[in-house]
């Protein structure tokens, strides 16, 4: 017997309805990346994406064609979000800090229409354009510039763009199974891959992200995301935000500790999100300016390890509650959060911490498991470690353009993490099978890399690897084997990066080794190096 309840779509398009209907006038504070702060209110935000989607109809655009973003987080970033994939058009957000090769490669390979950028990657994005097979409308983020006009031919702009649409547009036809945005995430190998969320799958990820045990933002609160819009839809933040209603602060360019501290300050933040490097941004600025950050009562840190002090300084100097989470691009992101069982009220707070300091507990909605290079089915007893594999409603299941799945023949994805999970079913990352370094929460390829190391005539063979590093939590150290009677310096190799990577991939140290260890597969064995060569940048 089929049940008898109304059968509405999970779409993006409702969740800026409701935020409009219902939360009108509730603020939306947002820094310019030009600087200076634009105030507007969730009713604005739902009429400007209205007036987007009639306007992008009016150019052209079709269901599912992709509109990509080079953008901050900002307040037409957020009604970019909305009005494209409102619209049953593909928001797809790229990442500005990626080199010039790889933004070409996944604009092309995302086939995309429409380019929205702010204002300040303009000069960028001339370099681009030639490249960029399938744009057909760059659109830039703010209102009508002379300047701007002439140096990229038929450029629009986003403020005229907009006056053009109908305010009175109606969101109602989206299926919910189709696509609503899209985002690269970079592999140890090859090049970058699409993963394509659908409105079904944002959606569930919104009603359950935000459980108590989840994010948890109420109505009441006023959220900071720090995490890059342009990273996995902003970790969910934007659709839970209207979903219920709270006040946003999205703070444009500026991720630094002191600006952070002042818009806390002075917006009164009650939550804020983002990657470890930015918190202790934020703890020496706090330090520095004396600020007590009165209004924060809570962060959520993820997208890399915790550094094991700062759930205590949180606590301690600013009573503001720590949450860690992991999740990845290819899990929407959110799949584990740390929040405490009934049973550990009674731990002391340093225990309570321990805890803590692990990436939490699978929300409902997604499953993990723990599996050996065998495939059996680890136990889930805190001390044995696997490879975590996960399945869910937010969870890829083929790469964006790719012929076939990326999960099991039993329908998980593998994430290329090593961890444990206890009985109550807390996470712990123990190691990461995939090399890849993450720097600030921001990706470095190890094969390019290396590429570009033994490219060099002096050098014969090298290797990448994720060093710990103090403020970025990882960076590059590369093992590198020379050729025989060759007398190149450290110096001179870190030269020979300058001009092929952008300079915040540039290795941070090269040491020269006799070789390097080769496993049983022939691949190095990079954990072999982490072992001896992972806390060189701390000891030092
Ligand atoms: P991304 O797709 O950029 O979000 O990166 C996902 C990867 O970041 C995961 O597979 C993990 O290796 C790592 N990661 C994310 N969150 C955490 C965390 N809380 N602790 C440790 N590693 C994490």
């Amino acid at each position: 017997m089929i049940g008898q309840m109304m059968q509405m779509p999970l779409t993006v398009g409702s969740l800026i309805e409701h935020a409009a209907r219902f939360h009108t006038n509730t603020p939306i504070v947002s820094v310019e990346t030009a600087g200076g702060i634009d105030r507007s209110s969730w009713g604005a935000i739902g009429l400007n994406a209205r007036r987007l989607a009639s306007a992008l109809r009016q150019l052209g655009v079709n269901d599912g064609d992709r509109c990509a973003t080079i953008a901050w987080n900002n307040r037409r970033h957020l009604e970019i979000y909305f009005g494209v994939a409102g619209e049953g058009m593909v928001c797809h957000t790229i990442n500005p800090r990626l080199a010039p090769e790889q933004l070409i490669f996944i604009a092309n390979d995302a086939q995309d229409q429409v380019l929205f950028l702010d204002q300040t990657f303009l000069p960028a994005v001339v370099k681009l354009r030639p490249h960029l097979s399938s744009v057909k409308h760059f659109i830039v983020m703010g209102a009508r510039d002379d300047e701007a006009a002439q140096m990229l031919d038929g450029v629009l702009f986003y403020d005229e763009l907009i006056e053009t649409g109908n305010p009175d547009h109606p969101f109602t036809h989206v299926d919910e199974n189709t696509a609503s945005s899209l985002c690269y995430t970079s592999g140890t190998t090859g090049d970058p891959k699409g993963v394509l969320y659908s409105h079904r799958s944002t959606l569930l990820h919104t009603l359950a992200g935000n459980q108590p045990d989840g994010i948890a933002i109420a109505a009441k609160d006023t959220v900071l995301p720090v995490v890059p819009m342009f990273h996995v839809n902003a970790w969910g933040v934007p659709y839970i935000a209207a979903a219920v209603g709270c006040k946003l602060v999205l703070p444009g360019p500026g991720m630094d500790g002191d600006s952070l501290v002042k818009l806390i300050d002075s917006e009164a933040v009650t939550l804020s999100l983002g990657v470890p490097t930015i918190w202790l941004g934020l703890l020496a600025a706090l330090k520095n300016s004396g600020s007590k950050a009165a209004s924060l009562q809570r962060t959520i840190v993820g997208g890399s390890a915790l550094p094991p002090s700062m759930i205590a300084t949180f606590r301690d100097e600013y009573d503001v509650e720590l949450i860690h989470a992991w999740g990845m691009t290819e899990t929407s992101p959110l799949g584990t959060l740390n929040q405490l069982l009934q049973h550990h009220s009674d731990l002391t707070a340093d225990e309570q911490a321990t805890i803590r300091n692990g990436q939490g507990r699978p929300l409902f909605g997604v499953d993990l498991r723990l599996i050996n290079e065998a495939g059996d089915i680890l136990p889930h007893d805190g001390k044995t470690q696997g490879d975590l594999q996960i399945k869910g409603h937010w969870i890829v299941e083929r790469y964006f353009g790719m012929p076939s799945d990326t999960v099991t023949s039993d329908g998980w994805f593998d994430t290329g993490d090593v961890a444990s999970i206890d009985t109550d079913g807390y996470l712990i990352i123990r190691d990461r099978s995939k090399d890849i370094i993450k720097s600030g929460g921001e990706w470095i390829s190890t094969v390019t890399l290396e590429n570009i190391l033994v490219s060099h005539p002096d050098i014969t063979n090298a290797a990448a690897i994720a060093a710990r590093h103090e403020k970025w939590d990882e960076r590059p150290v590369m093992l590198a084997v020379q050729r025989e009677g060759a007398t190149t310096t450290e110096e001179a190799l870190l030269a020979f990066y300058d001009g092929k990577v952008p300079k915040w991939q540039v290795p941070d140290k090269i040491v020269f080794i006799d070789e390097l260890p080769i496993g049983g597969t022939g691949k190095v064995q990079k954990n072999k190096l982490r072992e001896v060569y992972g806390d060189i940048l701390i000891t030092e």
